[in-house]
């Protein structure tokens, strides 16, 4: 029988995030392995049968990791890094690769595409020993077959193995294909063994993104052999999160058994389906990595208009991607006004099962068609809630007229060192000091309703004189007051802004054992009062420096949320940015002469196509420019950036034009920083000197190295002094000393 559904891949966190807890006990040698190994077991199993039982026809094995499919990935080909081959204990080595050991760093981890999932990225060399490991795949088979189900397996690709490793050793990871395809050939012989007719899913989301020739011509050379290999494999490969029409095109001409695309995020891929001809369609149309219910009535619409170029018999309905981007299940959240239009993990399940039915049966049953009549009703009632849309803030989204402040960097820069009267080399920090357990305490304490308002308030005080008087000692030039009443950068501001939900149990795995809780923006975005202006001025009543008012910016409040998808992302990020404008506002009329808008995450949302770039950076930087477009001309804007690549966003940087940019520099020194000084880059800036990711304390001529080869590329006149970022995770007795290091070397720089 041809399958009608199928799930791209399952969360393995947990309803309760039993994985989690279970690794972070193992870790702290509070379980054994076997108890470990128990703990992963129930939740495939349970993960399985739900989907059983739901009446999913493929049901993916091989989608639960430990710690990391790409990790696993590593594993099954043997390419273990040097400096853990020695370790004997596999579990030993997996884990030590992921996080690290006394003497050998862990792997790099980066993010997976254009998602908050981060994963292990794989490091090749020269004299690598390639060698099968298949015995987590084999061993997950046969648990799945031994409750009664026989799954699909799921595995990476190897072109996207490769393509998101890095090596020293060649000049490109691509030059590794022989030596890694020998194995993913052997991987496939051996499952061919395994059972009668193995689906096979193979993950290729690497030709999401522009693909290279050499690329193209190695994924023809892999899968005319792969799909060669036995006529008892199906082999099905996947992409996601884009259109991969290009790998579609050849993929048609090997000999595998289906192709899986997403239709969410890459509707393009509609337009070259009808090269298919006669391989099955594994249609990606459940929204994998959101959390609103599907459309079920748009979802046929688009099956129908597939069904023109592919015989419907051959089509599997699917979710967009696996479902490792969505948190477990709506039913572990409290009643709430939003809740009847989120659909989490489990809940996409069902819908795909219903669009199944109705898809592929001749009399789609009763109940199938009152759900989608329900749908569709549900669907209505979302455009013309009030909960979801506020006339107020679309007329004045729409109506904005000033949205870009006065003057040319040039302007205003004059006077602001006019106003500021800074002296050269001005030091400064990026926001946050160490977040003690005391802090998180109070906070928690205080939303319980345990502390008073009072009692709240005042702790908050204390922290933030102390922070005053610390900062004022080792004579930092602009201060800040420390956000300790902030718990995460974007929750902070969510929380106070209309049209964000925040969930009890939305948790998402980020990497390994830890999970993030974005915020779902579902309605209009407005601000009801000010956000920081009670801290920032009270800090500021504190000192006679100039204390730095700090903000998160529009697109990375937007590129760390769930986001509503009835009105476009841009749109989204202008109501936020407006809402922000008017914090600015407030904050320069209170006397604040320097806000700062961090972008932690502006880099994060681009998208994966080159072609869909500008208007990404278009959108982007036109809602960072209406945040500040209210900063009059002597109002300093910073903004902060976490990252060092900007060789292909320079321009782009430039155009939002903040007086000052703080980016993240101590490691990768002045070859990153270089791009500024080619582009003749104008406004100033603060390349971070303090690695803050380390526990170490760098001396004084350390600090002095860096920033005499800071100098190097930056003009004297518009340097900053500043750490990396902003310093929560850091404990007191490391940020002190280093800190006071910070300015001394400052100092002694200046005077010579
Ligand atoms: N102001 C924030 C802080 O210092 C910035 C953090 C970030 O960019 N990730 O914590
Ligand atoms: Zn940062």
């Amino acid at each position: 029988m041809h399958p009608k559904t199928l799930i791209t891949g399952f969360p393995r966190i947990g309803q309760n995030r039993e994985l989690k807890k279970g690794l972070e006990k193992y870790w702290n040698g509070k379980i054994t392995e076997n108890e470990l190994q128990q703990i992963a077991k129930e939740l495939r199993k349970k993960h399985w049968l739900f989907q059983k039982d739901a009446g999913i026809d493929l049901i993916s094995s091989n989608d639960f990791s430990l710690y990391d499919h790409m990790l696993d990935t590593i594993v099954m080909l043997n390419a273990i890094p040097e400096r853990f081959i020695h370790i004997k204990d596999m579990t030993e080595k997996y884990f030590a690769m992921a996080r690290g050991t006394q003497d050998a760093p862990a792997m790099e981890m980066t993010k997976w595409f254009n998602t908050n999932y981060h994963f292990i990225v794989p490091e090749l060399h020269d004299g690598m020993k390639f060698r099968l490991d298949a015995s987590k795949i084999v061993s997950e088979y046969r648990e799945a077959k031994d409750l009664g189900i026989k799954t699909k397996i799921n595995i990476v690709g190897p072109l996207t193995f490769l393509g998101l490793s890095k090596t020293k050793s060649r000049s490109n990871p691509n030059d590794f294909f022989e030596d890694v395809f020998e194995i993913y050939k052997q991987l496939v012989a051996m499952l061919a063994a395994l059972d009668d007719c193995i689906y096979l899913q193979i993950d290729e989301p690497i030709f999401a993104k522009d693909p290279t020739p050499r690329q193209l011509s190695l994924l023809r050379r892999a899968y005319e052999e792969l799909g060669a290999v036995s006529d008892n494999i199906r082999i099905i490969v996947t992409t996601y999160f884009e259109h991969s029409c290009e790998a579609t095109e050849i993929l048609a001409q090997t000999p595998i058994w289906g192709l899986g695309l997403d239709f969410v995020y890459g509707p393009k891929n509609l337009s070259n389906l009808g090269v298919l001809n006669g391989k099955t369609l594994v249609a990606g149309i459940v929204d994998g990595r959101n959390v609103w219910i599907n459309d079920f009535e748009a979802s046929l619409q688009l099956l129908d208009d597939i069904t023109e170029k592919i015989d419907p018999g051959q089509i599997v309905i699917s979710t967009s991607c696996s479902l490792l981007h969505t948190p477990y299940s709506v039913a572990g959240e409290p009643e709430s006004s939003i809740k009847k239009w989120m659909a989490f993990s489990r809940e996409k399940i069902l819908e795909v099962v219903v669009l199944g039915e109705a898809f592929h049966s001749k009399q789609t049953l009763r109940t199938v068609s009152s759900l989608i009549e329900e749908n569709t009703n549900r669907l209505k009632e979302r455009t013309t809630s009030d909960l979801f849309n506020n006339k107020d803030v679309a007329e004045r989204v729409s109506n904005i007229r000033k949205t870009v402040r006065e003057g040319t960097f040039g302007e205003r820069s004059v006077l602001q060192k006019r106003a500021f009267d800074l002296p050269s080399f001005p030091t400064t920090t990026i926001g946050s000091f160490p977040q003690t357990a005391e802090l998180r305490t109070l906070r928690r304490n205080f939303k319980r309703g345990e502390v008073s308002a009072a009692e709240y308030e005042t702790t908050i005080q204390n922290y933030i004189d102390e922070s005053v008087s610390f900062q004022e000692e080792i004579g930092l030039d602009v201060l800040v007051h420390g956000e300790p009443e902030r718990n995460d950068m974007v929750e902070y501001f969510g929380e106070m802004l209309e049209g964000f939900h925040f969930t009890t149990n939305g948790w998402v795995q980020s990497y390994g054992s830890r999970c993030v809780k974005p915020p779902i923006i579902y309605g209009d975005v407005s601000r009801p009062e000010p956000m920081t202006v009670k801290w920032i001025t009270y800090a500021q009543s504190k000192t006679k420096k100039i204390m730095k008012g700090m903000l998160t910016g529009p697109v990375t409040i937007l590129n760390w949320s769930f986001v509503r998808t009835d009105i476009p992302r841009s749109e989204v990020s202008r109501q936020i940015a407006v809402a922000l404008s008017d914090e600015v506002n407030d904050l320069q009329e209170a006397g604040i002469k320097i806000i700062q808008v961090d972008e932690a995450a502006f880099k994060e949302g681009y998208p994966l196509r080159k072609a869909n770039i500008p208007e990404y950076e278009r959108w982007a930087v036109e809602s960072f420019k209406l945040a500040v477009s209210v900063a009059r001309m002597e109002t300093q804007i910073h903004t902060h950036m976490c990252y060092s690549e900007f060789n292909d966003i320079i321009q782009t940087i430039e155009r939002m034009d903040a007086d000052v940019i703080t980016i993240e520099t101590a490691r990768s020194g002045n070859e990153l920083l270089n791009i500024f000084h080619e582009m003749g880059y104008e406004n100033e800036i603060g390349p971070g000197v303090y690695d803050i990711h380390s526990p170490r304390v760098p001396s004084v001529e350390e600090f002095e190295r860096q920033i005499t080869t800071r100098l190097e590329v930056i003009p004297r006149s518009k340097i900053w002094i500043n750490p990396d970022c902003g310093l929560k995770t850091r404990k007191w007795e490391e940020v002190k000393p280093a800190l006071k290091n910070m300015v001394c070397a400052t100092q002694n720089i200046r005077n010579n």
